[in-house]
C-alpha cells in the first residue's frame, strides 16, 4: 500500500518545491553552507562532528561520515524526503542523495570512491582552527561511556560495552573500534530513538554493498538483519549494532553523553510492551500489571490509559491514536434507567473527533458534561494511515475523559494479551477482540508488529526452578503460581474487598535453590492500588485476598520472563551469572498496610450508626428468630459478612449455605467461617457450605430452605438477570421467607449532600462523586421505591407469595424513605405443597468450594 507520509499532518512539504530540480538546488546550497568556514563555529549537531573530526589523524583529519550529515541536519534530511518519500521509512536512502550532492560540489568537498565520507577540500583558515583549540583545551580527560552491544544473532545476548572516548579523538572512531571496523567512516547511524531530545542511536558497520554504488537512487543495504536493533529504531539495521546515547546537540559545543546500561536497555525493551509503560510509571516491574478496568480517576495509580496508549503508538512508530467521543445528552437526570436502556433511547447528538485527546475538559465543556453521558471510540492507524485497530465500547460514562481512558484501556488490554503470547492463533485473537469490542485488520496489524515475536520471545531464560504445586486446605483458590505461602501476624479482620484501595509494602528477591544467595530486585514501602482491577500480578492479588491489615505474606514464584528481571536490577552482570549458573525463583514478601473501603462502604460506615451492613444483619436475625428457621441460604453471600455475623447471635439455625460467583470473595468467606466455626463451641450450626455458582441458575441443593437472604446483590446484576433471579428463587427454590435488599435510589441525594468524599480526591473528582448516579461503580442499576415495589409485588403475585416492604437507614415515614430498601417475601401455604418441596429436577449448577460439619468438626476444600 502506498504511503501518504506527506499528508500525515495535513502539510505537504513538497509543495514548496514544484519542480524536481529545486530540491536538488536547495540540497547543494545547504551542503555548501554546512562545509563553510562560518558554520564550523556555530552550535549545531553537525558542526560538533566537524570540529571533532579535525582531531582525527592523517587522511582522516576533517573527514565526516556521510551518515552523520544525513542524520544531524534536519533541513538536509527533509530535502532528501522530498526527493524520495521512502527516506522517511528508510533513512539510509538519504545517503545516496548526500553522496551525489557532495560529488557535485567537487570544488569545495571531496569524496573518496568506496568510502561513505565527506571532507572539506581546502583546510579551514588557521585563525578559526586556533579558536577551536582554545575552546577544547579544558577537557583533557578521556571519557568512559556505557553502551550496549546488540548482536544480530538472536542466540547471543546483549552485552554491556564501555566506549573509551579520547579527549582528542572522535567518538565515532571509538564506536567503530567496538564494531570491529577501521574507523568512523564505515559506521552508519540510525535515527534517534526514545524521547524527543534523545541522542540514543544504533550504530552499525556499513555493509560492503553500501560502499559500491552510491550514485544509484537507492543505496542497497544488505546483510543479516539485526532484529532487536531494527525493532528499537523502526528502520532496518544489519549486522551487530551498538546502542549508545552520545552525540553533539543544539545545546552546547561539548559532546553530550549518557550511559546506557543493560538495565536501561531492558527498560526500553519492556516500555515497548503495552503493559510496560504502566509498570515503569509505577516503578513496579515485577509487581504491577496493567489493570483490566478503569473505575475512577481517583482510584487509578500510574500513567493514565490514554497516555500509555499514545506512548505505545509512538514507540511502535504508529500514528497518534484517534479518539472520537459521542455525547449522549441526558434528558431526565433523576431517572434511574439502566445504562443499557439509555444507550438505546438516546441518539447520537454530537460527535467530536481529535487525536491524542488534546483540547478537552475545558471549563465550558465541564458544564455540558454534567448533563450528558459519553461514549468513546478509538482508532489506531499506521504511519501510512492504514487502519490497524478500532475499538468502540458500548459503555457510557459521565465524563468524556473516563470514556477515553476506558476505550484506551480496552485496546491496551487486548494488545497486552497478544504480547503475552505472540504466537497466539488468529482465532483466539479474534475472540479476545470480540469480547473487548475491538475490530482489528490482521494484514495491517501483523505488518505493524512484525518484529515483536522475534524480539520479545527470545530473551534468554536462565534456569528457573519448577516449583511444586500446592493445594491449601483452608483456602479454596490460591493461584497455582504461588508456592510455599506463609501468612504471618494476627488476623485483624480488616480485609480487602473488590474496589478497596490497598496500600502494601513489598519486596521481591531472586533466590537460588538452597536459598544460599538472595538478591533484592525490587522493593516498595508504600504501593497503593485498587483491588480487583488486576493492577498487580494475579498471584499477588490472590494472596492479598487472604490477608488482613497488619499481616505479612511470604511466598515463592517461578521466574518471570528474563527481560523483567533485568529491567528491575542495576546489577545486571551479577544477576545474569546467577540466572545462568543456578536454579532460581523469586521470593515475595508483602505486608498489607491499610485498606480504604470503596465509597459505598465508607459511606455506610460513616453515616449510619450502627453501620448499614450491621443493620441489615440485625434485620435478618430478627426474622430468623421469629420464624424459628433452622436452615438459611444467603444468595450472593460475597465474603460472608452476613453468615459470619449471624454466628455472633444465638439463633435456631442448624444449616447455613452461601452462594456467590466471586471466587475471591468465597475464599475469604471460607477463611472467616472456618476460623469462627472451629473456635466456637456453643454454636447450634451443624453444617455450613459455600457454593460457587450463579444465583440465576437452578440447583436442587438450594431448594426448600426456611429462609433465604439476598442482601445488596440484585443491583450488581443486569436488570433482566435480577428479574430472572426473582423468578427462580420464588418458583423453584421456594424458601418460606426471602429477604431482598437493594439501595433506594431516592436516598442518594442525602448521601451526596453529606459530600463524604475522599479528601485526597482532586476537585475535579469531587464534582464527579457529587454527581455520581450510583453508590458503587459495580451497580448496574439502583431502583426508586416505586420501581422496587412494582418488581416485588408482581413477583410475589406470580409465585404465590405475599410481600411486605421495609428497610434500614432512614425511615419509612420521612422522605426519601430508607437508605436500603427491603422486601420480605412470605410463601403462602398451599394445600398441595409440602414443607420440603419435592423437586424432580436434580440439576447441580453450583460447585461446593468449602464445607464444614460439626459431627467431625472438620472442613474440607475441594
Ligand atoms: N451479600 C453480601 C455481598 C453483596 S456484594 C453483603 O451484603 O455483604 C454483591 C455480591 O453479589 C458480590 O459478591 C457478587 O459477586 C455477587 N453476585 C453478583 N451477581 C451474582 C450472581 N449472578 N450470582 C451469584 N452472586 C452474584
Ligand atoms: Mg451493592
Amino acid at each position: 500500500m502506498c504511503c501518504r507520509e506527506g499528508f500525515e499532518r495535513g502539510i505537504n512539504p513538497a509543495a514548496d518545491y514544484p519542480t524536481e530540480q529545486e530540491p536538488w538546488d536547495a540540497l547543494i546550497e545547504r551542503m555548501t553552507y554546512l562545509f563553510s568556514d562560518e558554520f564550523l563555529q556555530s552550535v549545531h549537531p553537525f558542526s560538533g562532528h566537524l570540529r571533532a573530526t579535525l582531531q582525527r589523524e592523517g587522511d582522516l583529519c576533517g573527514s565526516v561520515p556521510a551518515s552523520v550529515v544525513a542524520v544531524c541536519d534536519a533541513k538536509l534530511s527533509n530535502l532528501c524526503k522530498i526527493l524520495n518519500p521512502k527516506v522517511e521509512a528508510n533513512p539510509f536512502l538519504a545517503l545516496s542523495f548526500v553522496m551525489r550532492t557532495a560529488a557535485q560540489l567537487s570544488g569545495s568537498v571531496v569524496t573518496t570512491k568506496g568510502n561513505l565520507s565527506i571532507q572539506k577540500k581546502n583546510p579551514y583558515p588557521s585563525e578559526i582552527i586556533e579558536l577551536i583549540d582554545i575552546q577544547k583545551s579544558d577537557s583533557l580527560q578521556n571519557t568512559m561511556v556505557e553502551a550496549v552491544h546488540i548482536p544480530f544473532s538472536l542466540d547471543k545476548t546483549v552485552q554491556p560495552v564501555r566506549l573509551n572516548i579520547l579527549s582528542d579523538g572522535y567518538y565515532l572512531d571509538a564506536i567503530a573500534q567496538k564494531l570491529g571496523v577501521t574507523d568512523a567512516n564505515k559506521v552508519l547511524l540510525s535515527r534517534a530513538i526514545g524521547k524527543a531530545s534523545s541522542e540514543t542511536r544504533l550504530h552499525f558497520a556499513a555493509p560492503e554493498s553500501a560502499m559500491l554504488d552510491v550514485s544509484a537512487d537507492l543505496v542497497n543495504l544488505e546483510g543479516p538483519l539485526n532484529v532487536r536493533a531494527s525493532y528499537f529504531c523502526g528502520q532496518s539495521i544489519y549486522g551487530d549494532a551498538i546502542m549508545a546515547s552520545i552525540g553533539y546537540t543544539w545545546r552546547s559545543k561539548d559532546l553530550f553523553h549518557e550511559d546506557i546500561s543493560l538495565q536501561s536497555y531492558y527498560r526500553m525493551l519492556i516500555s515497548k510492551m503495552p503493559s510496560g509503560n504502566y509498570k515503569l510509571s509505577r516503578e513496579a516491574i515485577l509487581a504491577a500489571e496493567l489493570p483490566s478496568v478503569f473505575t475512577t480517576k481517583s482510584n487509578w495509580r500510574g500513567s493514565f490509559p490514554r497516555e500509555i496508549l499514545c506512548s505505545f503508538c509512538r514507540q511502535h512508530r504508529l500514528s497518534e491514536p484517534v479518539f472520537s467521543t459521542i455525547n449522549l445528552p441526558l434528558k431526565d437526570q433523576s431517572s434511574s434507567r439502566s445504562h443499557k436502556e439509555m444507550s438505546v433511547t438516546e441518539g447520537v447528538e454530537q460527535e467530536t473527533e481529535y487525536a491524542n485527546g488534546r483540547g478537552i475538559a475545558t471549563g465550558d465543556q465541564e458544564s455540558v458534561e454534567s448533563a450528558s453521558m459519553f461514549r468513546c471510540k478509538v482508532k489506531i492507524f499506521s504511519k501510512c494511515q492504514d487502519l490497524i485497530i478500532e475499538c468502540s465500547p458500548e459503555q457510557i460514562y459521565k465524563k468524556s475523559n473516563d470514556a477515553i481512558h476506558n476505550a484506551s484501556l480496552k485496546v491496551l488490554s487486548w494488545l497486552n494479551e497478544y504480547f503475552k503470547d505472540l504466537s497466539m492463533p488468529v482465532e483466539k485473537l479474534n475472540y479476545l477482540a470480540d469480547v473487548l469490542h475491538i475490530q482489528f485488520y490482521p494484514e495491517n496489524f501483523f505488518k505493524a508488529f512484525l518484529l515483536c515475536s522475534s524480539v520479545h520471545s527470545l530473551q534468554h531464560r536462565g534456569k528457573g526452578r519448577k516449583l511444586p504445586e500446592i493445594r491449601s486446605v483452608n483456602v479454596p483458590h490460591t493461584s497455582p503460581d504461588v508456592c510455599s505461602l506463609n501468612i504471618e501476624g494476627l488476623d485483624s479482620g480488616v480485609c480487602p474487598s473488590t474496589e478497596s484501595l490497598l496500600c502494601i509494602s513489598y519486596s521481591v528477591s531472586l533466590v537460588t535453590e538452597g536459598k544460599h544467595v538472595k538478591q533484592l530486585l525490587e522493593s516498595n514501602d508504600e504501593f497503593e492500588f485498587e483491588m480487583g482491577s488486576g493492577a498487580v500480578i494475579s498471584p499477588l492479588e490472590s494472596v492479598l485476598t487472604q490477608m488482613s491489615v497488619g499481616q505479612s505474606a511470604f511466598f515463592s514464584m517461578n521466574l518471570p520472563p528474563c527481560e523483567y528481571i533485568l529491567a528491575s536490577t542495576d546489577d545486571s552482570e551479577g544477576i545474569i551469572s546467577l540466572l545462568t549458573s543456578e536454579t532460581c525463583c523469586l521470593d515475595y514478601t508483602v505486608t498489607l498496610l491499610c485498606v480504604t473501603e470503596p465509597p459505598e462502604e465508607r459511606m455506610e460506615q460513616a453515616l449510619f450508626s450502627p453501620p448499614l451492613s450491621k443493620q441489615r444483619v440485625e434485620y435478618a436475625v430478627q426474622h430468623i428468630k421469629q420464624s424459628c428457621a433452622t436452615t438459611l441460604v444467603d444468595f450472593g453471600c460475597g465474603s460472608g459478612s452476613l453468615l459470619d455475623s449471624l454466628l455472633d447471635y444465638p439463633t435456631s439455625l442448624e444449616k447455613i449455605v452461601g452462594v456467590d460467583i466471586s471466587q475471591k470473595s468465597l475464599s475469604r468467606a471460607a477463611k472467616i467461617l472456618h476460623s469462627k466455626l472451629s473456635t466456637k463451641s456453643d454454636t447450634s450450626i451443624k453444617s455450613a457450605v459455600l457454593y460457587d455458582g450463579s444465583i440465576t441458575d437452578f440447583d436442587f441443593r438450594l431448594c426448600g430452605f426456611d429462609i433465604g437472604t439476598c442482601l445488596e446483590v440484585i443491583e450488581h446484576m443486569e436488570e433482566d438477570q435480577a428479574c430472572m433471579f426473582g423468578d427462580i428463587a420464588l418458583n423453584y427454590f421456594r424458601p418460606k421467607i426471602l429477604i431482598v435488599s437493594t439501595p433506594n435510589y431516592e436516598y442518594n441525594v442525602i448521601l451526596q449532600r453529606s459530600s463524604l468524599t475522599n479528601p485526597e480526591e482532586d476537585p475535579d473528582e469531587k464534582t464527579e462523586s457529587q454527581s455520581c448516579r450510583f453508590r458503587n461503580h459495580d451497580h448496574k442499576f439502583e431502583w426508586t421505591r416505586e420501581q422496587f415495589n412494582k418488581w416485588a409485588t408482581e413477583l410475589a403475585n406470580r409465585h404465590n407469595y405475599s410481600v411486605e416492604f421495609s428497610g434500614v437507614g432512614g425511615s419509612a415515614d420521612a422522605e426519601p424513605g430508607f437508605a436500603s430498601q427491603i422486601a420480605v417475601f412470605m410463601r403462602k401455604i398451599l394445600p398441595q405443597e409440602d414443607d420440603v418441596s419435592e423437586n424432580e429436577n436434580s440439576a447441580q449448577n453450583c460447585k461446593v468450594v468449602w464445607e464444614w460439619n460439626s459431627v467431625d468438626r472438620s472442613d474440607s476444600s475441594l
